[in-house]
């Protein structure tokens, strides 16, 4: 007769199976419990046949893992704990020292900041390109460019490059491409097929995809996935993932896994609030520019077309506005703090709206002939009444710009 305590660990119970539920279950594990020494020895974690240890893979990360390719169109996923490691896993997988990285100056900033703070000091060289101008990508792209990072649009101008030309560029020079495809989450344009039906298909080598915004849809995780069609590609990802002890907590993967059944309709409830608010911002003579890819003159809108309004024609929740230029930072700030639906903070992708004022001269390289001057501020909208958050912005224009 066993101890209690032993019993409780080694408990002879096992439900039956045959359990059912809409949502999958949640298996955690560091350890995993092999059946013998020798199917400790054989198992194989790197093709998914097998389980060998928590970091690895779960049921519950292989089935995220699976949905998300099912997204995007790609055929394998690596999950990381973060947006931000996600870009960095790429790096550190596909970059040696004396390698160089091109990067669109209107890049998410930690992505700049990953190259300018880590990748420099470990020998690898990165430089800015005008993702508007491919000419300039195809003048930049040299015999030590291993990667290119593309993103659509792009991040707080919200630019959409020709992103079908820049791909062609890389690919005619046997460059890798990374794309960051937050913003189109999969839904917004196919990223490993950007002009459906056309033979040969055009794609992307790497996506990389922040989780974290519409996949969780709630601002309450954080992760990240980088999705291939390509196995070579994908191992080459996934070793340096398993040297570097990257992992993500099955809480977190099911939350993801949660959101994944609405996004589609969150990501149009998203889309449509924002174009009206857009029009809306528009009619407005506080502004000078209003930046959304849908919008006739906002910059690249002729690529978005191209790629995005040949699909479902999606163009996500996040708008940017450019105040006239003699508004003060201090009016623009006071008409931030009067927002009341609008909260101050970064990210998005989740129900609450959200508004940042950026000092854009400090993001780019040099500041973009197609963007007016004047203090730049992004709004990433929410699920709320588009009616609601109208009311809103015209009250906090009223109570801090007049
Ligand atoms: C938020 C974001 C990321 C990073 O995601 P985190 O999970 O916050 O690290 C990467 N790229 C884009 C475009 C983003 O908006």
């Amino acid at each position: 007769m066993q101890e209690r305590s032993t019993a409780l660990i080694h408990h002879p119970y096992a439900p039956p199976e045959g359990f059912a539920a809409p949502q999958p279950g949640v298996f955690k594990a560091s350890t995993v419990i092999f059946p013998s020494v020798a199917a400790m020895r054989n198992f194989e974690w790197k093709d998914k046949t097998a389980y060998t240890y928590g970091l690895h893979g779960t049921p519950t990360t292989y089935t995220l893992e699976e949905r998300l390719c099912t997204l995007e169109g790609g055929l394998q996923c690596v999950l990381l704990p973060s947006g931000l490691a996600a870009i960095a896993n790429v790096a550190l997988s596909l970059l040696r020292s004396g390698d160089e990285v091109l990067i669109p100056d209107n890049a998410y900033g930690p992505n700049k900041a990953l190259a300018e703070g880590e990748l420099t000091s470990w020998g690898i060289s990165h430089r800015y390109y005008d993702p508007l101008n491919p000419q300039d990508l195809a003048a930049k792209i040299s015999s030590q460019t291993r990667l290119v990072w593309l993103e659509a649009a792009g991040s707080v101008t919200l630019e959409f490059p020709d992103l079908c030309e820049l791909v062609r560029i890389c690919r005619a020079r046997g460059v890798l491409t990374a794309l960051d495809n937050t913003w189109g989450a999969g839904l917004a344009f196919a990223p490993f097929d950007l002009l459906p039906g056309v033979e040969p298909s055009l794609g992307v080598d790497i996506s990389v995809h922040a989780l974290t915004k519409y996949p969780s849809g709630g601002g309450d995780v954080l992760m990240g996935s980088v999705i291939t069609r390509d196995a070579a590609l994908h191992m080459k990802l996934k070793l340096t993932h398993m040297r570097m002890g990257f992992g993500v907590g099955a809480n977190d993967v099911e939350a993801v896994l949660r959101g994944l059944p609405s996004l589609a309709l969150r990501y149009r409830a998203h889309d449509e609030t924002t174009r009206t608010l857009a029009q809306w911002c528009q009619t407005r003579c506080e502004f000078v520019q209003v930046l959304h890819p849908a919008l006739p003159d906002s910059p690249g809108h002729e690529h978005w077309r191209e790629v995005c309004q040949g699909g479902p024609g999606h163009a996500a929740g996040l708008l940017s506005v450019i105040f006239q230029a003699h508004y003060s930072q201090s009016q623009i700030d006071a008409f931030c703090d009067a927002l009341k639906l609008f909260k101050i903070g970064y990210s998005w992708g989740g129900p609450i709206s959200l508004v940042v004022p950026y000092k854009l001269a400090s993001m780019r390289s040099t500041w973009p002939g197609h963007l007016k001057q004047g203090t730049l501020v992004r709004f990433s909208v929410g699920l709320e009444a588009a009616a609601d958050l109208q009311s809103d912005l015209s009250q906090a224009l009223q109570a801090a710009l007049t």
